[in-house]
Protein backbone atom coordinates (compact mmCIF):
# COMPACT_ATOMS: atom_id res chain seq x y z
CA UNK A 1 0.00 0.00 0.00
CA UNK A 2 1.52 3.14 -1.04
CA UNK A 3 1.21 6.14 1.47
CA UNK A 4 0.03 8.92 0.28
CA UNK A 5 0.39 12.81 1.56
CA UNK A 6 -1.15 15.86 0.13
CA UNK A 7 0.28 18.94 1.23
CA UNK A 8 -1.79 22.37 0.71
CA UNK A 9 0.33 25.11 0.39
CA UNK A 10 0.91 28.61 -1.31
CA UNK A 11 4.61 27.22 -1.61
CA UNK A 12 3.89 23.80 -4.00
CA UNK A 13 7.50 24.44 -4.93
CA UNK A 14 8.81 24.04 -1.98
CA UNK A 15 8.12 20.22 -2.42
CA UNK A 16 9.17 17.31 -2.27
CA UNK A 17 12.51 19.39 -1.08
CA UNK A 18 14.69 17.67 0.52
CA UNK A 19 12.37 14.51 0.04
CA UNK A 20 13.26 14.30 -3.10
CA UNK A 21 16.90 13.20 -1.66
CA UNK A 22 18.54 10.12 -0.57
CA UNK A 23 16.59 7.47 1.22
CA UNK A 24 12.70 9.23 1.37
CA UNK A 25 13.80 9.99 -2.62
CA UNK A 26 14.60 6.70 -3.87
CA UNK A 27 11.08 5.72 -1.75
CA UNK A 28 9.02 8.11 -3.46
CA UNK A 29 10.41 7.49 -7.04
CA UNK A 30 9.50 3.67 -6.01
CA UNK A 31 5.99 5.01 -5.42
CA UNK A 32 6.48 3.54 -1.78
CA UNK A 33 5.16 6.87 -0.84
CA UNK A 34 3.55 9.32 -3.04
CA UNK A 35 3.58 13.48 -2.23
CA UNK A 36 0.88 15.72 -4.11
CA UNK A 37 0.15 19.21 -3.57
CA UNK A 38 -2.79 21.58 -3.75
CA UNK A 39 -1.78 25.31 -4.70
CA UNK A 40 -4.53 26.75 -2.19
CA UNK A 41 -4.46 30.14 -4.46
CA UNK A 42 -6.23 27.90 -6.54
CA UNK A 43 -9.17 27.91 -4.69
CA UNK A 44 -9.35 31.50 -4.54
CA UNK A 45 -12.28 33.69 -5.59
CA UNK A 46 -12.97 37.02 -6.59
CA UNK A 47 -11.31 39.42 -8.88
CA UNK A 48 -8.49 40.33 -6.72
CA UNK A 49 -8.50 36.15 -5.89
CA UNK A 50 -7.10 37.09 -2.32
CA UNK A 51 -6.00 34.35 0.12
CA UNK A 52 -5.86 36.64 2.96
CA UNK A 53 -7.21 39.28 4.58
CA UNK A 54 -6.99 41.42 7.82
CA UNK A 55 -6.97 40.21 11.02
CA UNK A 56 -11.17 40.94 12.35
CA UNK A 57 -10.48 42.86 15.90
CA UNK A 58 -7.80 44.56 14.29
CA UNK A 59 -3.85 43.61 14.94
CA UNK A 60 -1.08 43.20 12.59
CA UNK A 61 -1.00 40.74 9.50
CA UNK A 62 -3.17 38.80 7.68
CA UNK A 63 -5.34 35.91 7.71
CA UNK A 64 -5.67 32.91 5.46
CA UNK A 65 -9.39 32.98 4.99
CA UNK A 66 -12.02 30.51 6.10
CA UNK A 67 -13.66 29.91 2.26
CA UNK A 68 -10.77 29.34 -0.04
CA UNK A 69 -8.93 27.04 2.49
CA UNK A 70 -12.18 25.26 3.12
CA UNK A 71 -12.01 24.64 -0.66
CA UNK A 72 -8.68 23.54 -1.46
CA UNK A 73 -9.23 21.13 1.55
CA UNK A 74 -12.62 19.70 0.47
CA UNK A 75 -11.16 19.35 -3.14
CA UNK A 76 -8.52 16.38 -1.52
CA UNK A 77 -11.66 14.19 -1.33
CA UNK A 78 -13.61 12.39 1.27
CA UNK A 79 -11.08 9.49 2.43
CA UNK A 80 -10.11 8.72 6.50
CA UNK A 81 -6.40 10.67 6.11
CA UNK A 82 -5.60 12.54 9.26
CA UNK A 83 -5.87 16.03 8.45
CA UNK A 84 -3.00 18.19 9.69
CA UNK A 85 -2.72 21.90 10.35
CA UNK A 86 1.11 22.81 11.30
CA UNK A 87 0.78 24.99 14.29
CA UNK A 88 2.92 26.34 16.71
CA UNK A 89 -0.34 26.26 19.34
CA UNK A 90 -0.68 22.74 18.22
CA UNK A 91 0.26 19.24 20.20
CA UNK A 92 3.77 18.95 20.15
CA UNK A 93 5.06 16.13 17.75
CA UNK A 94 6.37 12.83 18.93
CA UNK A 95 7.59 9.46 17.97
CA UNK A 96 4.58 8.16 19.36
CA UNK A 97 2.52 10.56 16.85
CA UNK A 98 5.08 10.10 14.06
CA UNK A 99 4.28 6.18 13.89
CA UNK A 100 0.39 6.56 14.09
CA UNK A 101 0.44 8.50 11.33
CA UNK A 102 3.20 6.10 9.29
CA UNK A 103 0.34 2.97 10.43
CA UNK A 104 -2.30 4.71 8.12
CA UNK A 105 -3.17 5.13 4.74
CA UNK A 106 -1.87 9.07 4.50
CA UNK A 107 -2.28 12.37 5.50
CA UNK A 108 -3.37 15.83 4.67
CA UNK A 109 -1.40 18.74 6.06
CA UNK A 110 -2.39 22.29 5.55
CA UNK A 111 0.78 24.79 5.76
CA UNK A 112 -0.09 28.23 7.38
CA UNK A 113 1.37 31.55 6.49
CA UNK A 114 1.11 35.12 7.21
CA UNK A 115 -0.65 35.05 11.43
CA UNK A 116 -2.24 31.75 10.76
CA UNK A 117 -5.38 30.50 9.54
CA UNK A 118 -8.61 31.78 10.06
CA UNK A 119 -10.50 29.99 13.44
CA UNK A 120 -13.62 28.31 11.73
CA UNK A 121 -11.63 26.32 9.38
CA UNK A 122 -10.05 24.62 12.06
CA UNK A 123 -12.96 23.53 13.30
CA UNK A 124 -15.52 23.06 10.39
CA UNK A 125 -12.59 20.89 8.36
CA UNK A 126 -11.64 19.43 11.89
CA UNK A 127 -8.23 20.25 11.54
CA UNK A 128 -5.41 18.79 13.96
CA UNK A 129 -3.19 21.16 14.72
CA UNK A 130 0.79 20.07 15.10
CA UNK A 131 3.82 21.96 16.01
CA UNK A 132 7.23 21.07 15.37
CA UNK A 133 8.68 22.71 18.65
CA UNK A 134 8.21 26.26 20.54
CA UNK A 135 9.72 28.42 17.93
CA UNK A 136 7.66 30.51 15.21
CA UNK A 137 8.23 30.05 12.06
CA UNK A 138 7.74 31.89 8.97
CA UNK A 139 5.44 29.16 7.68
CA UNK A 140 3.82 25.69 7.78
CA UNK A 141 5.98 24.16 5.16
CA UNK A 142 9.24 23.75 6.36
CA UNK A 143 7.08 21.87 9.47
CA UNK A 144 5.18 19.82 6.95
CA UNK A 145 8.62 18.21 5.41
CA UNK A 146 9.53 17.58 8.97
CA UNK A 147 6.59 15.76 9.90
CA UNK A 148 6.95 13.48 6.73
CA UNK A 149 10.72 13.13 6.87
CA UNK A 150 10.02 11.63 10.49
CA UNK A 151 7.15 9.39 8.90
CA UNK A 152 8.75 8.40 5.36
CA UNK A 153 11.49 7.14 6.70
CA UNK A 154 10.01 4.62 8.96
CA UNK A 155 7.66 3.27 6.17
CA UNK A 156 8.29 -0.50 5.44
CA UNK A 157 11.12 -0.81 2.87
CA UNK A 158 12.20 2.88 2.92
CA UNK A 159 15.73 2.66 5.37
CA UNK A 160 17.89 -0.37 4.30
CA UNK A 161 17.93 -1.53 7.74
CA UNK A 162 15.01 -2.09 9.54
CA UNK A 163 16.27 -2.42 12.85
CA UNK A 164 18.15 0.50 12.88
CA UNK A 165 14.52 2.18 13.21
CA UNK A 166 14.21 0.68 16.73
CA UNK A 167 16.63 1.87 18.66
CA UNK A 168 16.61 5.52 17.97
CA UNK A 169 16.21 8.00 20.45
CA UNK A 170 12.75 8.33 21.69
CA UNK A 171 11.26 4.56 19.96
CA UNK A 172 12.19 3.06 23.54
CA UNK A 173 11.14 5.44 25.55
CA UNK A 174 15.36 6.69 25.59
CA UNK A 175 17.64 9.02 24.18
CA UNK A 176 20.26 6.88 22.52
CA UNK A 177 23.67 5.46 23.29
CA UNK A 178 26.12 7.27 22.44
CA UNK A 179 27.53 5.56 18.83
CA UNK A 180 31.50 5.09 17.95
CA UNK A 181 32.96 3.70 14.62
CA UNK A 182 36.65 3.23 13.35
CA UNK A 183 39.30 4.67 13.61
CA UNK A 184 40.17 2.80 17.13
CA UNK A 185 41.43 5.71 18.34
CA UNK A 186 40.51 9.01 17.24
CA UNK A 187 43.01 12.28 18.67
CA UNK A 188 43.80 10.19 21.67
CA UNK A 189 40.43 9.22 22.27
CA UNK A 190 39.63 5.06 22.68
CA UNK A 191 36.39 3.61 21.70
CA UNK A 192 35.25 2.64 24.93
CA UNK A 193 36.82 -0.93 25.44
CA UNK A 194 33.06 -2.84 26.22
CA UNK A 195 32.33 -1.91 22.55
CA UNK A 196 35.27 -3.53 21.49
CA UNK A 197 34.87 -7.07 23.82
CA UNK A 198 33.00 -9.03 21.53
CA UNK A 199 30.26 -10.03 24.65
CA UNK A 200 27.06 -8.77 23.50
CA UNK A 201 25.15 -9.13 26.89
CA UNK A 202 28.08 -6.47 28.07
CA UNK A 203 27.20 -4.25 25.06
CA UNK A 204 23.44 -4.74 25.53
CA UNK A 205 23.97 -3.24 29.05
CA UNK A 206 26.22 -0.88 28.67
CA UNK A 207 24.32 1.05 26.03
CA UNK A 208 20.99 0.82 28.01
CA UNK A 209 23.27 2.16 30.73
CA UNK A 210 24.78 5.22 28.96
CA UNK A 211 21.39 5.62 27.34
CA UNK A 212 19.48 5.84 30.89
CA UNK A 213 22.37 8.38 32.03
CA UNK A 214 22.08 10.78 28.96
CA UNK A 215 17.90 10.45 29.56
CA UNK A 216 18.20 10.97 33.46
CA UNK A 217 20.60 14.17 32.35
CA UNK A 218 19.04 15.44 29.14
CA UNK A 219 15.42 14.98 29.28
CA UNK A 220 14.42 13.87 32.12
CA UNK A 221 10.29 14.86 31.41
CA UNK A 222 10.57 11.71 28.97
CA UNK A 223 11.82 9.08 32.23
CA UNK A 224 9.14 10.51 33.79
CA UNK A 225 6.82 9.91 31.14
CA UNK A 226 7.55 6.53 31.31
CA UNK A 227 5.27 5.46 34.04
CA UNK A 228 2.24 5.89 32.07
CA UNK A 229 3.03 3.73 28.87
CA UNK A 230 6.54 3.49 28.51
CA UNK A 231 7.46 4.87 25.19
CA UNK A 232 7.90 8.99 24.02
N1 LIG B 1 0.67 33.96 14.66
C1 LIG B 1 0.88 32.57 14.82
C2 LIG B 1 2.18 32.12 14.12
C3 LIG B 1 2.08 32.16 12.63
S1 LIG B 1 3.53 31.56 11.87
C4 LIG B 1 1.00 32.23 16.31
O1 LIG B 1 1.51 33.05 17.06
O2 LIG B 1 0.57 31.14 16.73
C5 LIG B 1 2.95 31.15 10.26
C6 LIG B 1 2.67 29.69 10.00
O3 LIG B 1 3.90 28.95 10.14
C7 LIG B 1 1.69 29.02 10.93
O4 LIG B 1 0.36 29.20 10.49
C8 LIG B 1 2.12 27.55 10.85
O5 LIG B 1 1.53 26.90 9.74
C9 LIG B 1 3.61 27.64 10.63
N2 LIG B 1 4.40 27.43 11.85
C10 LIG B 1 5.12 28.36 12.52
N3 LIG B 1 5.74 27.83 13.59
C11 LIG B 1 5.42 26.52 13.62
C12 LIG B 1 5.74 25.44 14.49
N4 LIG B 1 6.51 25.60 15.56
N5 LIG B 1 5.23 24.22 14.21
C13 LIG B 1 4.42 24.04 13.15
N6 LIG B 1 4.09 25.02 12.28
C14 LIG B 1 4.56 26.24 12.51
Amino acid sequence: MTFKATVLTLYPDMFPGHLGHSLAGKALAREDWSLDTVQIRDFATGKHRNVDDTPAGGGAGMVLKPDVLAAAIDSTGTDTRPRLLMSPRGRPLTQKRVREIAAGEGVVIVCGRFEGVDQRVIEARNLEEVSIGDYILSGGEPAALTLLDAVVRILPGVMGNDQSGVSESFEGGLLEYPQYTRPAEFEGLPIPPVLMSGNHGAIDKWRHEEALKLTRERRPDILDDQGSDGSN
